[in-house]
């Protein structure tokens, strides 16, 4: 395995893999490494011949007073993980290497943002965006693997890609949960153990959510209300939100329809947990 850290030697490398016929897979993380992003790059090694992973924690995603300076970091153990699954390249450039001085540019998706994450979160997928375009340009994949732990990410990626006309195959990997149904994020690792316990309103939400649907609830403020209860009634949580929307548009639905996404982001003490899942006529969890 190979780790890179300048965005020169990344783009030499890429062009070589691609002159040589092979294809490439990224994987972006911003690290600290746990079983839901080991299945992304199992889905990445599946689908191309190469797997590049980034792990980089982008400086331009975060807000004032987010947790930028805290955010968990394990490099040597990450390192150790992707050698075990089978990762070829780890590109881990410095802030300074990816935002050398000067830097000004932004990419911006206009609406999907404004809704769900990106109302708490202004300028986050500006930032994503930017991100992930700059890693497209240095890794040059012809996929890109995301989860959908990170629904609305993974729906500005696509509409990006879409609209810039990106030559690069997005696939969505369905979120990864620990055994007692906890959504897996590097952020779990902030939880006390009481903490941790009252998160699993989110996923116990959901369950509840879906039974509702599949006895036939179709008005969106009956579950959203359910859900809202069922979370508060757990010790030290806040909702930022809860919605059901269409799971393109991301628009709010009064009524459900077909197909409907249920998205939740609730703070657990000092963390901000996010969930979501598909109700789906005639499909379980
Ligand atoms: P992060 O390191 O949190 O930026 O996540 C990197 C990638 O891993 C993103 O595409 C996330 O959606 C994905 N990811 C994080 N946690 C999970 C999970 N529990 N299940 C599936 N994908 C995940």
């Amino acid at each position: 395995m190979e780790v890179i850290t300048t965005v020169q030697e990344m783009q030499q490398k890429a062009n070589a893999l691609r002159a040589a016929g092979r294809t490439i897979a990224l994987v972006p993380t911003m690290g600290f490494l746990h079983e839901g992003h080991l299945e992304l790059m199992r889905a990445g090694k599946q689908n191309a011949d190469n797997l590049v992973i980034s792990i980089f924690v982008n400086p331009t995603q975060f807000g004032p007073g987010e947790d930028l300076d805290r955010y968990p970091r394990d490099t040597p153990g990450d390192l150790q993980k992707a050698r075990d699954v089978g990762v070829d390249i780890v590109f881990l450039p410095s802030a300074p290497e990816m935002y050398p001085a000067g830097f000004q540019t932004r990419v911006q998706v206009q609406h999907l943002p404004q809704h769900l994450c990106g109302l708490s979160r202004p300028g986050h997928f500006d930032g994503v965006a930017t991100v992930v375009t700059k890693l497209f340009n240095i890794t040059k994949p012809h996929i890109a693997v995301f989860g959908q732990k990170d629904y609305q990410q993974l729906a500005v990626i696509s509409r990006m890609v879409m609209d810039l006309d990106m030559d690069v195959q997005i696939i969505g990997v369905p979120i990864v949960r620990e055994p007692d149904g906890l959504a897996m994020s590097s952020r779990n690792s902030y939880l006390s153990p009481e903490e941790r316990r009252s998160a699993l309103c989110l996923k116990k939400s959901i369950d509840l959510a879906h039974r509702m649907f599949q006895h036939g609830e179709r008005r969106a403020d009956s579950i959203l209300e359910a859900v809202r209860t069922l979370v508060e009634d757990h010790p030290f949580t806040n909702i930022d939100y809860v919605a059901l929307c269409d799971p393109v548009t991301l628009d709010n639905l009064k009524i459900l329809k077909q197909e409907n996404l249920l998205a939740l982001a609730v703070r657990v003490g000092n963390t901000r947990l996010i969930d979501n899942s598909i109700l789906r006529e005639g499909s379980n969890p």
